[in-house]
Formats: structure tokens, C-alpha cells, sequence
């Protein structure tokens, strides 16, 4: 696990916000979130999870019901061919703003205006149909690993990819109403993927100044809640997140924060210590990324409870309402 020269003691608090922990921002959860203040203490300086398996997008521990990742493949089918990618406001700022000097209009308003946020919807509803492409090998820096992964379902079905592309469109509607612009990593617009090193080199070519990538979990029943994932300091290969540890943090507790009050979840019952808040070093999605950014595990699809909420629409869009409200105070909007 030591990737570089320093590695990050478990207390490397250089990138710990103690000042501004998210469950002490918002009175409205003192009740739901109070009583977790003195594990989420210990949380910050314990959440360093390092593990060497798992899946990019997949929790660290061990995987219940592996079966769940190559299940339901039938019921769905390849990615749709619609839409494109990059939804870019158009036309763009700059360009209108030339166009007619005059009248002022469209260029983009909002608190997020010339912002960028990409948006990575996670796994692909087609990559139960492509397996030797998304089990390709790929370089993270650090490691070697799988291009992608199929991702879980609910145990009625309900694919964690669908859920994925399902919540980002809401994210994204809700933050090009701000201003943003928005560009996803695939919008079902492809059969499979993309790749993680690729999913990871959107946002950085994109030059975004916050990048989130949405999941749900998929692990044994009675585990629940929501977490998000921070990158933890690596380096190697192609990988460094030096830069971004501390903003990501910063980004990952505004999410936690605001989607702990839209949706009404708690911070995960399973990992974490009770902050909603997990460190990772082995996703390449996060090690390979120069932009701030975060995974988000919006709950267990494996649990029954989680996945009525996780099936509602009503309950994504809260979700995708946490999320654009996290980026917004991360963004300063
Ligand atoms: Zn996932």
C-alpha cells in the first residue's frame, strides 16, 4: 500500500477539515446526525481504507453475492444510442457573448456560471455484454486493473448502471439550471465503459473544477446508508493526487452533508465509522483524476430497505438534489 515516498499516516489530517466537519454544518440533522459526532470524530482520522481488491466503484471488503454482478444481464440490454456525451449550454459563453454585443443574454446564469462539472455516471447497463472488453487490464498509476466493472443490482433487478445514468441526468439538469456546464463520462451513448483511466481523463480534460461519480453499493443485506469515497494520497505512474486530496475532501463532506439532509439517509452502518466518509487508494477513477473528486455510494442495492428507496424516483431525485447542492457549496455558488 505505500505507493510513494510519504504515505499519508492514517492521521494526515493535512487534508482533514475539522473545522467545518459536514455533520456540524447543517442544524437540521443535529438529530439524525448528532449522536454521531464522537465516532465521526474518530472517523477522520480512521477512514484511510486501503484495500488491494475490489472492483473500481466497489466498496472495500469483501463483495456479497459475487453472483450479483453477472445476474440480470439478460433482463437488460445494451446501452441506448441517443444522446451524446457532453451536454454543453449552448451555445457558449464566450462565443455569445462576441456574437452580439449589444444584448447580453444567454451566456449561462447562475451561481455555478463557467463552471464545469463533469459527471461520471457509473459502470454501463452494456457491460454485462461486453465482459472481455470491461475486464481488459488497465494502467491506474499505481496498479494494473480492470477497465470497468458490470456493477451490482437490486435483487429484483434493478441494475446499479441505471440507477447510475438515472441520477446524473437528474444532477445534471439540476445543475445547468445553476449554470454549470456538464459534461458526463457516458450518457448510454456507447455499448460499454468507458474505462476507468478514461472516465478519469474526461474530468481532467475537461478541466473540471469538480468531479463526482455515482454509484450504488452492492453488499449483504442490513448494511445501509450512503457513503462517499475521497481519493487517498497516491503516487505513481501516471497518478497523483496530491493536488486534489484536500479539495476532494472538502467536496466529499459537502456531499455527505447535503445528501444526508435531502434524502433523509444516514451515513453508512458498515464502513467508515459512521462519517459517510471512506479513503481509498485503489480506484483509478479517483487516482488517476487531477480535478477534485469523489465517488458517491448512494446506498445498498442489496438490501431491501435501501433499494425501495434506491427504485423511487422521487428518492433519486433528492439524491441528485444532495449531490448538485454539495457541488454548489463546494463551488462556492
Ligand atoms: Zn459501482
Amino acid at each position: 500500500m505505500r505507493y510513494d515516498d510519504s504515505p499519508p499516516p492514517p492521521e494526515s489530517s493535512s487534508s482533514v477539515s475539522p473545522d467545518r466537519p459536514w455533520y456540524t454544518r447543517r442544524s437540521t440533522l443535529a438529530v439524525a446526525v448528532a449522536a454521531l459526532a464522537p465516532t465521526a470524530l474518530a472517523g477522520w482520522v480512521l477512514t484511510q481504507v486501503l484495500t488491494g481488491s475490489g472492483h473500481d466503484g466497489q466498496p472495500p471488503g469483501p463483495k456479497a453475492l459475487p453472483a450479483s454482478h453477472t445476474t440480470g444481464a439478460g433482463a437488460h440490454g445494451g446501452a441506448g444510442d441517443a444522446k451524446a456525451s457532453t451536454t454543453t449550454p449552448s451555445p457558449d459563453a464566450s462565443a455569445s457573448a462576441s456574437a452580439s454585443a449589444s444584448a447580453p443574454a444567454a451566456p449561462a446564469k447562475g451561481p455555478l456560471a463557467g463552471r464545469t462539472v463533469v459527471i461520471d455516471p457509473g459502470h454501463n447497463t452494456g457491460n454485462f455484454k461486453h465482459t472481455s472488453e470491461i475486464d481488459r487490464q488497465v494502467d491506474i498509476g499505481t496498479n494494473r486493473k480492470e477497465c470497468d466493472t458490470t456493477g451490482t443490482t437490486t435483487n429484483s433487478g434493478y441494475m446499479e448502471a441505471e440507477f447510475t445514468l438515472d441520477v446524473s441526468r437528474r444532477t445534471r439538469t439540476l445543475l445547468e439550471s445553476k449554470g454549470a456546464k456538464v459534461v458526463f463520462t457516458h450518457d448510454a451513448d456507447r455499448p460499454w465503459g468507458p474505462c476507468i483511466d478514461e472516465r478519469a481523463r474526461i474530468g481532467n480534460e475537461a478541466k473540471a473544477d469538480a468531479v463526482v461519480s455515482v454509484h450504488a453499493d452492492g453488499v449483504s443485506a442490513g448494511n445501509r446508508g450512503f457513503h462517499i469515497i475521497l481519493p487517498a494520497t497516491v503516487k505513481g505512474g501516471a497518478a497523483d493526487t496530491s493536488k486534489i486530496v484536500g479539495p476532494s475532501r472538502d467536496l466529499g463532506e459537502r456531499i455527505a452533508g447535503n445528501f444526508a439532509r435531502s434524502t433523509g439517509s444516514a451515513p453508512a452502518n458498515y464502513l467508515g465509522s459512521g462519517t459517510g466518509l471512506v479513503v481509498r487508494d485503489d480506484l483509478g477513477g479517483l487516482n488517476l483524476s487531477t480535478r477534485p473528486k469523489v465517488f458517491i455510494e448512494c446506498g445498498n442495492m442489496r438490501d431491501a430497505k435501501d433499494a425501495a428507496q434506491l427504485t423511487s424516483p422521487e428518492w433519486r431525485q433528492k439524491a441528485a438534489e444532495g449531490i448538485t447542492n454539495g457541488i454548489v457549496g463546494f463551488l462556492g455558488g
